[in-house]
């Protein structure tokens, strides 16, 4: 099957010298068109721009790929003339960095980074592909190729592998992208199904510098079911005032004294019940509801803080998780300002947590954004240290004041010793950047005792507190002074200072 720009534009007059004033794209465009008549330069002109307007209405201009009308009728037509014994293959390719690409170098660096794709895509593929573009940063390669056949998978791997780095105005871009498969028939019935699915299995690609395909499967449909479900439940509960927030003690290892109290959302469904968080963060990234989400609980988180210390308790840090998502709004570092202000809590009292996968992400926009939370004169964590590798020399761009250890490195770092030489190292290369150490999920007395002989500084953990409702935390911090002493903390406290 052919898709070639004059069969679509349904014209076969044989070609015509140019006049000097046609670009090279519309060149390309009337050469391919294969007219040729001899006009005055009048209608000439007339005759390019019906053209223009014809072809732009059938393929995307910067790349000459068919956009998505086009595509998805010649992709009906190609799977109408399937024959019994063959499968169609569609490769969904969502490109991740163009709007930071357009940050760096503009629409001319855009440009140039497409155009790269679909030239990429065209030499990567046979003559009998289709290959398309859907909106600015998706494109699509359909082509023969069969799910349980390990070569045909295999090509289907070296045609996105093929999208190499390429140099754009003196500096060299990647495509960071996310890719996704669904084969004909063996997932899907229809071209709109087999579309579809392969965009789902892209969404669940994981993105960022994994340029693996992710194949569909049909539990990823049923998971689309859920997500779309627990988003209008979300959102329904954010509107019903079923979220909370609970708070959990750090303390310092040494002392016991309560440094901060992180703010942890809890949502209890009506019907569901209590519904895990590492269920809703997600969810809730995907859509829009996370800025709502963190909104929520900074203004609850503070607000909460200010009763405290009305109340007569030192005012604990309070530290609130942040998501990228929530960092890639241009307004976050006013939004801070505003939500601050409105409860009157020193800026100083409040603490950010980012996680280390944020800043695999968009370096750039999150160093940026990282500095502008740091002008407001909040702090910020880095979170569950330890689970990804952030470099030292990017962690010493950061304008962080603490990282927090994952958890799994101290559960069961008494009887670990790899994990006590590992955390030793962290704590070694925290202190070189100057940055304070908490170590997560403390909970057994062996687990406390090895983290103070290594030297962190500060903790969380069930054997301390675990998370608790605002009114409840305001009982602990009172109690807390005289309950310290059966976590161990008196005694060495008196070994340390004599007392
Ligand atoms: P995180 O920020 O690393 O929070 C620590 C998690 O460890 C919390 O789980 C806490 O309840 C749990 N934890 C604390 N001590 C212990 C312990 O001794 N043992 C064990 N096994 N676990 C302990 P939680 O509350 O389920 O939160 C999970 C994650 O959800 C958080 O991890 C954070 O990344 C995210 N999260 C929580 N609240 C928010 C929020 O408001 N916004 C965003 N974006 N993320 C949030
Ligand atoms: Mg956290
Ligand atoms: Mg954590």
């Amino acid at each position: 099957m052919h898709f070639g720009i004059t069969s679509l534009i349904g014209r076969s007059t044989p070609p015509r010298k140019l006049p000097k004033s046609v670009s090279p794209d519309r060149a390309g465009i009337l050469a391919a068109s294969a007219d040729s008549v001899d006009l005055p330069e009048r209608d000439l002109d007339e005759e390019i721009r019906q053209l223009m307007l014809r072809y732009g209405q059938r393929f995307d201009i910067q790349t000459r790929l068919m956009n998505q009308q086009t595509f998805q009728a010649a992709l009906a037509e190609l799977l109408r003339n399937c024959p019994a014994d063959q499968e169609i293959a569609l490769i969904w390719i969502d490109v991740l960095n163009l709007r930071r690409e357009f940050a760096l170098s503009g629409s001319r660096g855009v440009e140039a980074l497409v155009v790269h794709i679909a030239d990429s895509l065209r030499s990567a593929v046979d003559s009998d592909a289709l290959l398309g573009r859907f909106g600015a940063r998706c494109f699509l390669v359909a082509m023969p190729a069969s799910k349980s056949n390990r070569a045909d998978r295999l090509r289907i791997q070296m045609t996105v592998d093929a999208l190499e780095p390429m140099r754009v105005l003196g500096a060299e871009i990647r495509p960071t992208i996310a890719a996704g498969v669904a084969f004909y028939p063996a997932d899907a019935n229809s071209d709109e199904e087999l579309v579809r699915f392969a965009s789902l299995a892209a969404s669940r690609a994981g993105g960022a510098r994994n340029a693996s395909v992710m194949t569909f499967d049909s539990g990823m449909n049923s998971l689309l079911l859920r997500d779309h479900q627990l988003e209008v439940e979300i959102r329904k509960g954010l509107d019903e005032n079923q979220f909370r927030v609970y708070y959990q003690p750090k303390v310092d290892l040494i002392t016991g004294q309560v440094l901060g109290a992180e703010a942890l959302m809890r949502w209890n469904h009506p019907e569901w019940g209590p519904v895990p968080l590492s269920e809703v963060i997600p969810v809730a990234e995907r859509s829009n509801l996370i800025h709502r989400i963190f909104e929520f609980g900074l203004r609850t988180a503070l607000w909460d803080a200010r009763r405290w210390r009305d109340r007569g308790s030192a005012l604990p840090v309070i530290s609130v998780n942040v998501s990228p998502a929530n960092l890639r709004r241009d307004d976050f570092a006013r939004l801070l300002n505003d939500i601050q202000t409105e409860n009157s809590v020193a800026p100083t009292k409040l603490e950010l947590e980012v996680t280390e996968s944020m800043l695999l992400e968009d370096e750039e926009l999150f160093i940026k954004r990282l500095r502008q939370v740091n002008a407001t004169g909040a702090s910020i964590a880095i979170d569950d240290f330890g689970t990804r590798y952030t470099g030292f020399n990017m962690l010493r761009q950061l304008p962080l004041s603490s990282m927090k250890i994952d958890q799994c490195f101290i559960q069961g770092i008494d009887r670990s010793q790899e994990m006590q030489s590992l955390c030793h190292t962290i704590v070694a290369m925290a202190r070189q950047l100057k940055l304070q150490t908490v170590a997560e999920g403390i909970e057994t007395q062996g687990e406390l005792r090895v983290m103070r002989e290594i030297g962190c500084e500060a903790g969380q953990g069930y054997l301390f507190q675990r998370p608790l409702p605002a009114e409840e935390f305001h009982q602990f911090l009172t109690e807390w002074p005289t309950r310290k002493r059966s976590c161990g903390f008196a005694d060495v406290y008196q070994q340390r200072y004599g007392m």
